[in-house]
This record gives C-alpha cells, structure tokens and sequence, in this order.
C-alpha cells in the first residue's frame, strides 16, 4: 500500500516536471540592443517604427484597423503597446499580425499581444508548422526546444499575397532560407499624393555552421537562399527597412538626419551592398562546404 503510493506520487510529480518543462521557453540569445528602448516614430504616411532599439516591429495604420509586423521578444510585449499607445494609437485598433520569420526575437511576443490585441495572425505557409510548436520543429533552434510561445495562425498565406485592409496593400514576398517561410513584404504607402513603395526586407543571413548537405530538417535549404538573393536583387522600392535596425543602419541614418525625411531610408545602394555581403557569405560557405 505504502509502496504503491510512493509510486503514485511519483508518477504525478514526473508528469508535473513534464508539464512544466513542456512550458518552458528558451530565448537563446539577448544582446543589449534587442532589449533596449527606442523612441517610436514615423517613417513615412501611415507606417511607423514601434520595435525596440534593434528589433523591428512595424505598424501600418489604416481607418479599418491596423497591421503590426514583428513582435521582438518576449519582453518587448510591454515597449510595443507603450510605442503603439505614445504614437496615439490603441493596441486594440490592430488587427493583424505578421512576421518576417518564424525565429523567437521578432514574434517572442506574438502570443501575449495577439491575446491583448484580439488580432487574427497571417503567416507565410511554410513556417506555420513552427510558429504553431513554438519553434521546436525550427531545423536549427529545434536544440534548444521551445523558444517562443506557440500561436495557431487564423490565415496561411502565399508567394505575393496581397493583404488589403482600409486602402493600404501589404504584399508578402517569399523569401526563404533563414527560415522556411521568411518574407519581406512590400508596402504601399501615401504621403502628400506620392506613393512610396516600402520594402521591409528579411535579409537572407546564414545561421547554421553545419554543411547545408546536413541540414536534413530543410532539404532545399541551399537552393532557397539562392532562388531568395536572386529575387531580392531584382526588388524595386523606394524606402528599404529590414527585421533588424542594425540591418539597414537605422540608428546611423536617424542620427545623421534627426528632422522627419522618409527619403532618409531610400538606400538602394545600401541595400544592395549588405545583400551582396550576404551573398559572399553564401558563397563562402559554398566553398567551405565542399571541403
Ligand atoms: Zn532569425
């Protein structure tokens, strides 16, 4: 009897250890400037900075409700309504999500504020699987379990699809390699009777040290990154932004011209220069891979 119930404790304990440890989420990484604050701002019409000092997060402001694109960390659930709210918006005008990847520092959030927010979350077909297990099936971050709090996505989107909501157009741009499903997207945005066409780049960076050959979790990976620079060369655009400030050296270009000028961001020749330093980098690692 006495035994027995031993074990039946046991066996409630080791199913509570499970339980939590099925919860437990692992940011692998926290560099300062992921966590930092950054003062929200506009970029251009209706579309404005809201993420911290290095994560992006975007929103695009319409009369029917707004988008918001990335969520940065876990923690940076609260800097996100506070630039959202100082910009004079409410948190709960936003109703839709996006990401431009499925890895945990730019949707670390994305449960918490889709949960405040009431949004319905698109995602970009071939990293729905992942966003929805919280990144344990990521064919790299799957090491170190869940890395973010999982979300079932309401819509799964395509190659081009526009998203159309109060008279602005946000198309997805298939961008894969760094994840499964990385995007960029491309918005059109109004400002005093010109378009600009904004494109918020998901910058094709390389994070595994294992030859692509090995990377069993994601057969096409090597021909994806190919396919992704040669489309992303091709992009045109008048305004570039990426996932990461850094990225597309947002902090230099504000700094540089601290008074409102969207054309501040028009660096194609930027752009095209870390897409080529990327590039070398796949290249590279081509060559290395054969070794
Ligand atoms: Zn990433």
């Amino acid at each position: 009897m006495f035994k027995k119930t031993i074990l039946g404790f046991a066996i409630i304990l080791l199913a509570m250890c499970n339980n939590v440890l099925a919860q437990t989420i692992t940011e692998p990484l926290k560099p300062k400037a992921w966590t930092q604050y950054q003062a929200p701002f506009k970029i251009v019409g209706n579309l404005y900075y809201v993420g911290t000092y290095d994560l992006a997060c975007y929103l695009i402001v319409t009369p029917k409700g707004n988008i918001l694109i990335n969520t940065g960390l876990s923690s940076s659930y609260s800097q996100i309504l506070d630039n959202i709210t100082t910009l004079g918006f409410k948190p709960k005008q936003t109703k839709i999500l996006l990401t431009t990847q499925a890895h945990f520092d730019h949707l670390g959030a994305l449960a918490a504020l889709k949960k405040t927010t009431k949004a319905q979350f698109y995602v970009n077909s071939p990293d729905a699987q992942v966003v929805a297990d919280g990144g344990k099936s990521d064919y790299e971050f799957a090491k170190y379990g869940t890395t973010f709090a999982p979300v079932t996505a309401e819509k799964i989107l395509m190659p081009d699809e526009k998203i159309i909501v109060g008279g602005s157009t946000v198309q997805l741009l298939h961008h894969p390699g760094h994840t499964k499903g990385s995007c960029s997207y491309l918005v059109d945005v109004m400002e005093n009777g010109k378009t600009y066409k904004v494109l918020i780049a998901n910058m094709p960076s390389i994070i595994v040290d294992r030859k692509f050959k090995d990377v069993i979790e994601y057969p096409s990976i090597s021909n994806d990154y190919a396919e992704t620079f040669k489309k992303m060369e091709a992009i045109n655009f008048d305004i570039w932004l990426a996932s990461h400030a850094s990225q597309f050296e947002m902090h230099e270009k504000l700094k540089a011209n601290p008074k409102y000028n969207p054309l501040i961001f028009a660096d194609k020749t930027g752009y095209l220069k870390a897409l080529g330093e990327l590039k070398k980098a796949y290249d590279n690692k081509l060559i290395a891979d054969e070794k």
